[in-house]
């Protein structure tokens, strides 16, 4: 099942609530999902592991976007179209998408 995002605007901040909880049904780091978004909207943020903070406005619908292509790339199987995935870093620039289900090994773009 796809995770959504719970997102709160306030302050010139962008509030995404259940950040913590979304990062682990990927089974992805806080940190890492995190990273990614940063890099796609070119803004700074943190997370305490269960909220992220992004510093600017940001909507809920282009969050969730992204966060689709994030699972489609960096969590979903493209050959067996598992999520039970690892994501391991290789070298620079690549990171490998090791899956759990079929064994199939795929070198993904690093960010
Ligand atoms: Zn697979």
């Amino acid at each position: 099942m796809m995770p959504k995002f719970e997102v709160n605007i306030a302050g010139k901040k962008t509030f995404i609530t259940n950040f913590g909880q979304v990062s682990d049904i990927l089974g992805r780091s806080p940190e890492l999902l995190l990273r990614y978004l940063l890099k796609e909207v070119a803004l700074p943020g943190t997370t305490d592991g269960h909220v992220a903070v992004i510093q600017g406005e940001v909507k809920g619908q282009l969050l969730n976007k992204l966060l689709e292509r994030f699972v489609r790339e960096y969590v979903i199987c493209p050959v067996c179209g598992s999520p039970d995935t690892r994501l391991e870093k290789e070298r620079r620039g690549v990171f490998l998408l090791r899956c759990l289900a079929c064994g199939a090994v795929t070198p993904m773009k690093a960010f």
